[in-house]
């Protein structure tokens, strides 16, 4: 390709521009934000000051395109994990560890330092450039897409750009479906799950006379009188902790301080009060509110133009507790790496790219809405087999907890290592079956 265009630089368009470099003589960016390496939070990314969990495949996915990104990341102050494990706490209760550690040591870092990061790799590369100004919509020539308009920054007339391919990575409020509406071509469908959830987080110093904590997260499901509610406690750069409390529909954390202290002092474990309490906190409480999950099924358009793929929060963004937003959109990159070496005709819609992304979020949508139909206000849509996946699962769920292998596997699926098909092996449900009807015959089970 002559020249690729991707719309909006956080981290879908940043991995995405990383492919495209292989491929493309040119690679634009075009971000309405500023265009530092190290801008900080920003208005284009208002969820940037929540925690952000980066899963292991995502590090794996990084690992890939900028090789030696841990260790650069280490280097730039990313805490290594020497200060203890994570510890994981359902209903009040420590959840076994899994049997195997990762190799390679987890990166936990705030957004902000970790899309730096992600900026510094790419805008290094020579053939990308980072062009500051907000897209406006596309040109279209017969059945593809020739062109992208924006307007520059400080500037009020918009430019236009031709291009070969246009990768829509807006985030969830791209305004692409309107572009496509409003062009004659048809919007992608959308699927709602609406989760209600309310974030609030803090930065606190870390200080091990205050606490030891590392890593720590307290989840507390709805049912038997418990109202549902999560809470984390990261150890990131600057040594300092970032913790967070959250909660559903009209359970709403807010930015006053003395309302974080007692939501830690009153539903999570004990590092969560001694920190609340007894550190030393740094800048205001940050709240943020996510009406729904959402997907934009773009493979099942009838009509979709060539030259046009999106990737990112641009075609799902999930429930945030599971943390799979920089991990799916890293992924996505890769789905684009996938198509594209396939030596795709380009005058075709990319059908092959969105076939691949929907692997992708198939499964995350399946872990993270499953989930949340557990939620009293969600009310579905409910998938097919529901009463019996929601029966394997609790069975598994349950097994997890005193069982390191069945939890390794778990883990394995919910940091999106393995696929969630992974957990159908009949291994995995006889050992789970055992545990729960035959805990008897246990102490044979192959470690
Ligand atoms: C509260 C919260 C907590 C989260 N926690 C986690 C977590 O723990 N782990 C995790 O992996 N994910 C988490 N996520 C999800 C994560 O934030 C997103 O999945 C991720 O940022 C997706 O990146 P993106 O590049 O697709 O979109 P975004 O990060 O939303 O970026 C979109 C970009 O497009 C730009 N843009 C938009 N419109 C235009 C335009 N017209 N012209 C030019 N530029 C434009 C914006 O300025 C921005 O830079 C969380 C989300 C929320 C809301």
């Amino acid at each position: 390709m002559r020249r690729a265009v991707v719309l909006g630089g956080s981290i879908a368009g940043l991995m995405a521009a990383r492919v495209l470099s292989d491929h493309a003589e040119e690679v634009l960016i075009i971000e309405r934000d500023p265009s530092e390496v190290d801008v900080g939070p920003r208005p284009g990314v208002p969820q940037g000051s929540q925690v952000h969990a980066l899963l292991p495949a995502g590090q794996a996915q990084l690992e890939r395109w900028f090789p030696g990104f841990a260790k650069e990341a280490f280097q730039a102050g990313a805490p290594l994990p020497t200060g203890g494990t994570g510890k994981v706490f359902l209903n009040g209760v420590l959840r076994t560890a899994p049997m195997s550690r990762p190799q390679v040591p987890g990166l936990i870092t705030t957004r902000p330092f970790l899309e730096a990061l992600v900026r510094k790799r790419t805008l290094a590369i020579g053939n990308i450039t980072m062009v500051p100004g907000r897209a406006d919509g596309l040109v279209f020539d017969g059945n593809r897409v020739a062109a992208t308009r924006y307007v520059p920054d400080g500037g009020t007339e918009p430019v236009t750009v031709t291009t070969d391919l246009v990768v829509d990575a807006m985030g969830r409020s791209s305004r692409l479906g309107d572009w496509l509406d409003n062009s004659g071509w048809t919007r992608p469908p959308m699927r709602r799950m609406p989760i209600k959830l309310n974030y609030a987080t803090a930065l606190y110093k870390r200080d091990e006379q205050v606490s030891d904590a590392w890593v720590a997260v307290a989840q507390t499901t709805p049912g038997d009188g418990r109202v549902a509610r999560i809470g984390g406690i990261n150890s990131v750069e600057n040594d300092q902790w970032i913790m967070l409390v959250a909660g559903y529909d009209n359970d709403r954390p807010t930015r006053d301080v003395e309302d974080f202290t007692n939501r830690c002092r009153e539903h999570f474990p004990k590092a969560f009060r001694d920190i609340a309490e007894h550190g030393q906190r740094i800048g205001d409480v940050a709240t943020y509110h996510q009406a729904d999950s959402r997907r934009r099924d773009f493979h099942e358009l009838d009509r979709l133009p060539a030259g046009l793929v999106a990737a990112g929060d641009s075609v799902a963004s999930f429930n945030p507790i599971y943390g799979q937003g920089m991990t799916s959109a890293a992924l996505h990159a890769s789905c684009l790496s996938a198509y594209l070496r396939s030596d795709p005709a380009l005058h075709e819609p990319a059908r092959a790219y969105f076939d691949r992304v929907r692997v992708i979020v198939d499964a995350a949508w399946q872990i993270s809405t499953f989930a949340d139909l557990d939620l009293p206000h969600v009310d579905g849509p409910y998938p097919r087999g529901y009463r019996l996946i929601r029966w394997f699962t609790d069975l598994l769920f349950r097994a997890s907890m005193t069982d390191g292998v069945i939890n390794d596997r778990l883990a394995r699926v919910t940091t999106m290592l393995d696929h969630p098909t992974a957990l159908a092996r009949p291994s995995t449900l006889w050992r789970a079956v055992r545990l729960r009807f035959l805990p008897w015959t246990s102490g044979s089970l192959p470690g």
